[in-house]
């Protein structure tokens, strides 16, 4: 018997939220997965992502519970950014690890003040280690550079993730609960 002809493994997928937590057909497009044609998105339903589950109410409640975890350990303000930690801007879908942080450049960015006129916030300048995929609406582009504004009065700065290391992450595995016993209402005896 030659046991390196087993069925090769798949790579591993992300898992969605709706392979982990509590899910049932969308009610949407009733789990077909499609809807009625539109521009936008063909004939994809746009509530599930042509994914045909949504998450039920109780699988709504523990993923809710694993973000706010999730948030609560990696959210953190750009004072906290370290050359070596892994950090996700935003706009990013995974985290990079950072190679460089410039000094500080008073006045780099500049943001809208509500009345057509300019804002200029402080900002450093953050390398990545490698390119990250950016998408714009021009399409998905690779950058390495970001600015990521610092708090001032003007604005609270940018937010950044810094990862914790895979054993400090919360698992969303570990937030799934048994889903609340549904109530039967007993059926009433009829008088004998
Ligand atoms: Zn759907």
């Amino acid at each position: 018997m030659n046991n390196t002809e087993t069925t090769p493994t798949a790579p591993a997928k992300p898992k969605l939220a709706t392979d982990i937590f509590e899910s049932e057909p969308c009610s949407r497009c009733w789990g077909s997965g499609t809807y009625s044609y539109c521009q936008a998105y063909g004939t994809r339903c746009f509530k599930c992502a042509g994914r045909s589950v949504q998450l039920t109410k109780h699988g709504q409640k523990n993923y809710s519970a694993w973000r706010a975890a999730v948030d609560a350990i990696t959210l953190k303000s750009v004072a906290d950014l370290t050359v070596g930690c892994s950090a996700k801007l935003d706009g990013m879908t995974k985290y990079y690890e950072v190679a460089a942080i410039s000094e500080v450049h008073p006045g780099r960015v500049g943001h809208g003040d509500g009345n057509g006129g300019t804002i200029w916030l402080p900002a450093v300048t953050v390398t990545f280690t490698r390119p990250v995929p950016v998408t714009t609406v021009f399409g998905v582009h690779k950058q390495t550079e970001f600015e990521v504004t610092l708090p001032s009065e003007a604005s609270k700065g940018s937010e950044v993730r810094i990862h914790p290391g895979n054993d400090l992450m919360p698992q969303a595995e570990a937030f799934v609960t048994a889903p609340p016993v549904k109530r039967t209402r007993k059926p009433k005896e009829s008088a004998a």
